[in-house]
């Protein structure tokens, strides 16, 4: 596996240099757009959010691929020879990103952001939980980067990326406000998911998770792992498991039948799901687990 992402990388290199000598790229080159390249659509959504009609946002992992065990091509990279800025969200989420910054090293016009550089991070087990955008609060954080990177490419339109970051912050600040009362007045707090990537979304709010898979969606849980997750359940009265598209459903769909719970399918916003912008997932996130636990 590392021997093939290390050939994957050099091809890119290569592309690029050949790119530098005859391809002159000036910044905001598309329609007088600023080109952003975002690694993951939690920070997809954030830089359109923010840049607006000013800016021309293009995905690096594809839809529907699970952004923990994506393997970038060069195809995948020649995006980045285009682009003004290349935002991830950091952490870990992208742990071939390193592989990429040095395979784009050479090319001078390119700004990297690391959205996680502000981030309160949540450490456990010597872990670090990349999955920062499901928190309201960090999302605020990651959107204020990008903001600062946009004022620094393009300064004339400042005031025009502050409004978008301070009406997108609003609505951030909204729906945290109306679900922090209601969250709290609830005794229940435990609820079960697909992959552990609610962690920063259960900081927000007071709240517990149990998953089937690990934080990095990977193993299918062992047969002990299960009987503890069934044995959880049934202590702690769990009617809903939530079931993610892109960690193993089945698992989930088993479990809930075992313990007869119902299944609900929860967002992890590492891909863009049913046409739902970040506002709207993370909105039916907390509907559906507030459903969940209030009894
Ligand atoms: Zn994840």
């Amino acid at each position: 596996m590392l021997k093939k992402i290390f050939i994957s990388i050099m091809s890119v290199g290569i592309v690029l240099t050949a790119a530098g000598c005859t391809v002159a790229k000036d910044t905001k080159s598309n329609n007088g757009k600023i080109n952003v390249v975002a690694s993951i659509n939690s920070v997809r959504d954030f830089a359109q959010k923010v840049g607006g009609d000013k800016v021309n946002v293009t995905l690096l992992v594809p839809e529907g691929t699970e952004p923990h065990d994506f393997d970038p091509k060069p195809k995948d990279l020649e995006k980045l020879a285009n682009a003004d800025l290349f935002v991830y969200s950091g952490a870990g989420m992208e742990d071939w990103v390193d592989s990429v910054k040095s395979a784009v090293g050479s090319s001078e016009k390119l700004t990297i952001l690391d959205a996680s550089k502000n981030v309160d991070l949540i450490k456990s087990d010597g872990k670090t939980d990349p999955h920062i955008w499901l928190s309201l609060k960090e999302a605020k954080n990651q959107s204020k980067s990008i903001l600062d990177e946009l004022i620094k490419l393009d300064s004339k339109d400042k005031s025009y990326f502050e409004q978008n970051y301070n009406n997108f912050a609003k609505e951030l600040d909204d729906l945290y406000n109306s679900n922090k009362s209601r969250f709290a007045s609830l005794a229940n707090k435990d609820f079960v998911t697909g992959h552990e990537a609610f962690g920063y979304l259960c900081r927000d709010f007071g709240l517990t998770q149990k998953s089937v898979e690990d934080m990095f969606a990977e193993g299918e849980p062992t047969p002990k792992k299960q009987a503890t997750l069934v044995k959880f359940c049934r202590d702690n009265n769990i009617k809903t498991i939530f079931m993610e598209t892109l960690a193993s459903p089945k698992v989930s769909e088993t479990l809930a039948n075992e313990v007869n719970a119902k299944v609900e399918k929860i967002y992890t916003l590492e891909s863009k799901e049913d046409g739902l912008d970040y506002v709207q997932a993370m909105k039916k996130n907390l509907d559906k687990i507030y459903d969940s636990l209030k009894k």
